[in-house]
């Protein structure tokens, strides 16, 4: 390890014409940089020091690639901030490169974890009830009846981890026929049979709410345990219900049923391949691309060659790098799928008159990440480096294994929420400036991007990833205990936010109008 007080930077290409400095509290003034040059004015922690003169209008290269160009005169061991950089265009979807996918990876072997396997053939890492949800108006009635289920009930049912309201902001007043309707309807379906809840499904509906519960749940819309019945559903406007103690009474009753059912769950030995893994970042510095992300991407092949399905999301963050993807994609469909999402989000946000640009945040820029262009980059590789075999539309189940494109908006909890309804059962959740994130219907594994961080929330952070740039571990070595600890989370295993009980609430993404 070296001293603390050795200078240091990364440069991550050859050709790159940026370092980022990697010392705890920056490198001050007057610090000769060790086979580069002296630093002409302090530079914090994570953000970028000129290897060159770089005057006004000069490219800027990070991770071989180009962040922006210089908005004035930068000297040898300056400071290039987001002030300093000017953003480039966005690549246009139009003559993007044809797929020349790298060859898929040498099958991994021998690993296996313990998980609930369903009668529809899934596989979950929790064992939990899940009350669907029509509308917000039940919210109240649920967090009642679900402090009473874990009071009252669940100390009879010792096998089952816990009682989650999959309670959310839709349901009314909301132009439930707009076309892009289908996507906050499919993602509340699609959540209630995450392979965490056991194909055992509660409704809670008010009565007179537009998205009525057939609407949600048509007959075979989702793998529910009992068929013949299809959902159990309470309706709290229903006439035999004679105050509030009769509604709560009769979501108890159920919720026995279930909880009987769900209480005879074993684990089994699994092999990795049934794992439905999401990847995301959030609170990112100049180290996520570096540290955490990276020993994330060995870790996404690993669980690929293993069988796996491992979905990398978040559609701003991808932008940039759309002609990586468009190469990587596994068939011509699949580039296509890619830039029919991208070009869907570009759309979007040009209807609220804005871009990608609108993603970097205050504490982005604090961390040395100067634009989204800079900070795509460091995003994609989570995705490893292997070909992208599918991708799915927000709210979509996902169908296949292997890496999946899974495009949903980069925000931590609708990006978090929508993985949950294309079916994940583990999500690895990377952060530089720090975030206590988590779920409840799933685990959700952390990493840290800084040693500071990881030093700082210790009992808040799973992994520690910031040892790669003090020279502690390789990221193959990050990546390897990363993949050990998942098949342990996997098997029952708590993480920190687990420990704690920290969770994030459900947030749809409604692109449609509201009423
Ligand atoms: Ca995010």
């Amino acid at each position: 390890m070296n001293a603390p007080d050795t200078p240091r930077t990364i440069r991550i290409h050859p050709d790159d014409n940026v370092a980022v400095v990697v010392n705890d509290g920056g490198l001050p003034a007057g610090t000769a940089l060790p086979g580069g040059p002296t630093l002409v004015q302090t530079v914090p922690q994570g953000h970028k020091v000129a290897l060159a003169d770089l005057p006004a209008g000069t490219v800027v290269r990070r991770y071989n690639v180009v962040i922006g160009h210089t908005a004035v005169d930068i000297p040898a061991g300056g400071w290039v901030n987001e002030q300093r950089l000017v953003m480039p265009e966005a690549r246009s979807l139009q003559g993007l490169p044809a797929p020349q996918p790298p060859a898929d990876l040498p099958p991994l072997e021998g690993h296996s974890f313990q998980g609930y396997r369903n009668a529809d053939g899934s596989v979950g890492t929790r064992n939990l009830l899940a009350v669907t949800t029509t509308v917000q108006c039940v919210a109240g009635v649920l967090e009642f009846a679900v402090e009473r289920i874990k009071k009252d009930l669940l100390p009879h049912y010792p096998n089952v981890d816990g009682v989650v309201g999959l309670t959310h902001s839709y349901g009314c007043g909301v132009a439930i026929d707009a076309p892009d309707a289908i996507i906050p309807i499919r993602t509340v379906r699609n959540l209630a049979s995450n392979p965490n809840f056991g194909g055992e499904v509660m409704v809670l509906s008010l009565g007179c709410e537009k998205l009525q519960p057939e609407r949600l749940l048509p007959p075979g819309s989702i793998p529910i345990s009992d068929q013949r019945q299809g959902p159990d559903v309470v309706v709290l406007q229903d006439e035999k219900h004679v105050g509030f103690m009769s509604m709560i009474d009769s979501i108890l009753t159920q919720a026995k049923t279930h909880l009987e059912r769900l209480n005879r769950r074993q684990r089994t030995t699994c092999p990795v391949s049934e794992l439905v893994v999401g990847v995301q970042c959030g609170g990112s510095d100049a180290f996520s691309g570096v540290t955490a992300n990276p020993a994330v991407g060995f870790a996404t092949d690993l669980l690929v060659r293993a069988g796996a399905t491992v979905m990398f999301s978040e559609n701003t963050e991808v932008r940039d790098a759309v002609d990586q993807l468009t190469r990587r994609a596994a068939t011509q469909a699949v580039a296509d799928a890619i830039v029919r999402e991208l070009g869907w989000y570009d759309a979007y946000l040009a209807r609220g008159q804005a871009d990608r640009s609108a993603n970097t945040t205050p504490g982005n820029k604090k961390g040395g990440l100067s634009n989204i262009a800079e900070k795509a980059m460091g995003s994609i590789v989570k995705s490893g480096n292997g070909p992208i075999h599918g991708v799915i539309g927000p709210g979509e189940k996902v169908n296949r294994k292997g890496l999946i494109f899974a495009a949903t908006p980069a925000s931590d909890f609708i990006c978090g929420t929508l993985q949950l309804a294309a079916g994940m059962t583990l999500h690895v959740f990377t952060t530089g400036r720090g975030t206590p994130y988590g779920l409840a219907e799933c685990p959700v594994i952390k990493v840290a991007t800084r040693n500071d961080l990881a030093r700082r929330w210790h009992d808040l952070m799973d992994i520690n990833a910031g040892r790669i740039a003090s020279g502690e571990a390789t990221i193959d070595e990050l990546g390897w205990e990363l993949f050990h600890r998942m098949l342990a989370v996997a098997s029952g295993e708590k993480t920190w936010a687990e420990k704690w009980g920290l969770h994030n609430d459900l947030v749809l993404f409604n692109p449609a109008p509201i009423t």
